[in-house]
């Protein structure tokens, strides 16, 4: 009887293991929420009491921390959809695994509570958080670096937040509005990049910096240049070998969308014949 419940133990402990989740995860990541509440709000108080802060400096940093979070979790989500896999040694289970799990699993994430969702977030937020806080607030620059790096990491703390309200069927009235207006991340933009391949769209905070970073290429010439240096073939864990290299043959041959766009006007504009006109068809 005592083997049999050391088994099941351990068992269920395998599974936790697994999942990625452990009481001990759990609780550092209760700590970091607190750790980076508790920095966020000494900012807040420091910043309060400078004469250089006003409401054009904490508008513009909130404003510029939004872009930068945006762009942040494109390329972390970038990162973790596309290199790796999910049995490397530390990384693949902690940091891999969840990306691969949300393209087969998309709805696990309206699963997970509070803590679950924000704590990794918070975790990686606070060396900046401390460092916003430490900077020497004697200077308009200074306390605008501050105040940027303090709201970037806010929106970075929101974004897992925003990128389970877009996976919900019935989110609260209030996030539904902000959806619609596009004031965070909407479901019908992420659908975009829950289509396979999975290649596009990465960034899942607000999304604005999508369409900018589609129109250069910014993600495809990322993969090439690392391709080049490593060798590795991006999304052959995500996706499998064989689709793959041919997703990887087809990027490999296009052009950014803003070169295509260029060419097609510079043709416009160079081409002097006339339209040919449409004949008449009988009715
Ligand atoms: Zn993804
Ligand atoms: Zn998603």
């Amino acid at each position: 009887m005592k083997n049999e419940l050391k088994n099941q133990l351990r068992q269920q402990d395998a599974t936790a293991l697994a999942q990625g989740y452990s009481p001990a995860i759990r609780a550092m990541e209760i700590a970091s929420i607190v750790s980076f509440i508790g920095l966020e709000s000494a900012l807040v108080w420091r910043l309060w009491g400078n004469a250089h802060t006003g409401p054009w400096l904490v508008l513009s940093a909130l404003l510029l921390g939004y872009l930068a979070a945006d762009f942040v979790s494109g390329l972390v989500h970038w990162m973790g959809d596309t290199w790796g896999a999910t049995d490397m040694p530390v990384l693949g289970k902690a940091f891999i695994r969840p990306f691969r799990e949300h393209h087969v699993d998309e709805k696990a994430i309206t699963r997970h509570d509070f803590v679950e969702t924000n704590g990794n977030n918070c975790l990686v937020s606070i060396p900046v958080a401390i460092l916003a806080v430490a900077l020497p607030h004697t200077s308009a620059s200074w306390v605008f670096v501050s105040a940027f790096l303090g709201a970037m990491i806010f929106w970075v703390m929101a974004t897992n937040q925003f990128h389970k309200w877009s996976h919900m069927d019935e989110p609260p009235a209030l996030i539904g509005f902000m959806q619609r207006v596009h004031l965070i991340l909407p479901p019908e933009h992420h659908r975009i990049h829950h289509t396979a391949p999975y290649n596009k769209y990465y960034c899942i905070t607000v999304g604005w910096m999508n369409k900018p970073l589609a129109m250069i290429g910014f993600f495809p010439a990322m993969e090439r240049l690392i391709t080049w240096a490593t060798g590795a073939i991006p999304r052959k864990d995500d996706i499998g070998t064989e689709a793959a290299l041919e997703l990887f043959e087809a990027t490999a041959a296009a052009e950014p969308p803003v070169v295509q766009a260029a060419k097609e006007l510079l043709e416009a504009t160079t081409a002097d014949e006339p339209k040919p006109v449409s004949p008449v068809r009988p009715s």
